[in-house]
């Protein structure tokens, strides 16, 4: 609840509509997509200037009260969860596109622009955004660069980092920081830019971002192959990087696979196996050129009987029809509100952590279902542990946790993260140990200070 005070401030710094206390509107806007911890904000509101969020700031720093950055919820820790009576900062009002320079390959954008939004306004413009995954026609470019969002295309174009070109923030000390402008080259000692990347609005708010584009691809071709086990399909990985242009490498199990067809009542693509890895590669000029590559590709690992089974989608039609199939699974097993961890090793190493993993999760001997799916091309798995439909999800959750700290033992032990691309928030924070060292976690406390003196940013995320 906000104090009498409290109401009397932000009603001189919001217009009305732009402030709701209503419990629906609290709820709706005070979690994101996980769905472990209850919200309880005191208040959501929707910023649209850089000087209501300097406001803001002095606000919570006078009335010790905790802001909350909001963007497209989506988010898989918690991160933009308030469950302690903060204000939830919503960007959704701040969605322009405020310039775009064409020689630059820049556009310049506030924090609530939509990922899909940016991707589109890169077609518009003949170039491309590369940043893409199955929440992006929700997820805000602000949410993205204070995960340092991923997703399908990292093995050719990197993550949000690679794209933010200049970055403006409101610190929590109510700082306003223009860092980097667009610009290619600038060696002028350390680049705060970057500490704001991934930072999951610890530090301060994004009020804007100049964001790179590219050229766009040739246009892309889908090849979905049944393979008999991870070690061989870092094998397939192999060869398709040597004979195709890749934009992504992605692989599913066969329980994955499963829910995805039920949910969505698809027939099956291939014969059963183990694993699915689903390529994409661009076409040569013309088409013809980087299908019979694909084919050559095909045979080969036929002959070597790496694969059991494969389709290479013959229209852009087909290709969205195989996407489906990795793109589907999150959404097909939301009803078992999965536990889900975002792990990363070297690419070289994930067949030998599944399998480490895979015996941790044995040893426990829970009944639960597992689910593996993710980036394997750049060593991301995503593990989610799926809730027995008659456990309750507070009897799910007491259990994972502990099994959690045993599959971090298995992380540590593989020099991993345990938070390769859906950042730390409130989920996570027991296993940050398991990545990065008591002086880190020191170091990065100091750094907080810094930027957010009294701590009124997203306060309990990431860090104690
Ligand atoms: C089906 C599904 C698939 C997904 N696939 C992927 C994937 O492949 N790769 C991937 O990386 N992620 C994936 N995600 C996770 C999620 O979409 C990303 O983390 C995304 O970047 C979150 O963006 P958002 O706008 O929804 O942020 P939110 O969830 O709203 O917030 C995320 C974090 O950003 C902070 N924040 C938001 N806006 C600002 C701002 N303006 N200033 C400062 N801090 C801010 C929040 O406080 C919070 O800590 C997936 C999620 C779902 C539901």
């Amino acid at each position: 609840m906000l104090s009498g005070q409290q109401s009397r401030s932000l009603a001189q710094i919001f217009d009305s509509d732009a402030v709701l206390v209503s419990e629906s509107d609290r709820t709706h806007y005070g979690q994101d997509w996980s769905r472990f911890i209850s919200p309880d904000p005191a208040a959501v509101v929707f910023p649209k200037e850089v000087s209501q969020l300097k406001a803001l700031i002095a606000l919570a720093r006078s009335s010790q009260i905790g802001l909350v950055p909001s963007g497209g919820r989506t988010g898989l820790s918690g991160g933009a969860t308030a469950a302690n009576g903060e204000i939830v900062v919503s960007f959704e009002r701040m969605n322009r596109v405020l310039d775009f320079d064409a020689d630059s390959r820049m556009v310049k954008v506030e924090p609530g622009v939509i990922t899909q939004h940016l991707q589109q306004f890169a077609i518009d413009q003949n170039l491309y955004y590369p940043v893409d995954f199955a929440s992006s026609g929700s997820s805000h470019v602000g949410g993205n660069i204070a995960t340092n969002a991923g997703g399908i295309k990292v093995l050719r174009y990197g993550l949000t980092r690679e794209w933010v070109a200049g970055l403006e923030v409101v610190t929590g000390n109510g700082d306003y920081l223009s860092l980097n402008q667009g610009l290619v080259k600038n060696a002028t000692g350390i680049d705060q830019r970057h500490l704001f990347v991934g930072s999951e609005g610890i530090l301060g708010f994004t009020s804007s971002a100049w964001m790179r584009l590219t050229e766009a691809p040739q246009p892309l071709r889908v090849m979905l192959l049944a393979v008999p086990s991870m070690r061989i399909a870092l094998s397939v990985l192999s060869i398709c990087q040597s004979h195709l242009n890749l934009t992504a490498f992605e692989f599913f199990s066969q329980e994955a696979l499963m829910h995805v067809r039920e949910h969505l009542s698809l027939s099956s693509p291939l014969s059963d196996a183990p694993f699915y890895v689903l390529c994409e590669f661009e076409q040569h000029r013309g088409g013809e050129a980087g299908l019979s590559d694909a084919m050559a590709v095909y045979t080969k690992l036929s002959e070597k009987s790496w694969v059991s089974d494969g389709v290479i989608a013959q229209s852009e039609r087909e290709n969205q029809s195989l996407w489906r199939y990795r793109e589907g699974i999150s959404e097909a097993i939301t009803s078992r509100t999965p536990y889900k961890h975002d792990l990363a090793v070297r690419i070289s190493q994930a067949p030998e952590f599944l399998e480490a993993v895979e015996a941790a999760i044995q040893n426990a001997a829970l009944p639960f279902e597992i689910v593996w799916f993710g980036h394997i091309g750049d060593g991301n798995v995503h593990l989610n542990i799926l809730r027995p439909e008659d456990w309750s999800v507070a009897r799910f959750m007491k259990a994972c946790q502990p099994l959690g700290l045993q599959i971090m033992q298995v992380v540590a032990r593989f020099d991993g993260s345990v938070s390769a691309e859906h950042g730390v928030g409130l989920l996570k924070k027991d296993y940050l140990p398991f990545s990065k060292s008591d002086s880190e976690r020191a170091m990065m406390r100091r750094i907080k200070q810094v930027y957010d003196t009294d701590g009124v940013m997203n306060p309990g995320k990431i860090l104690d």
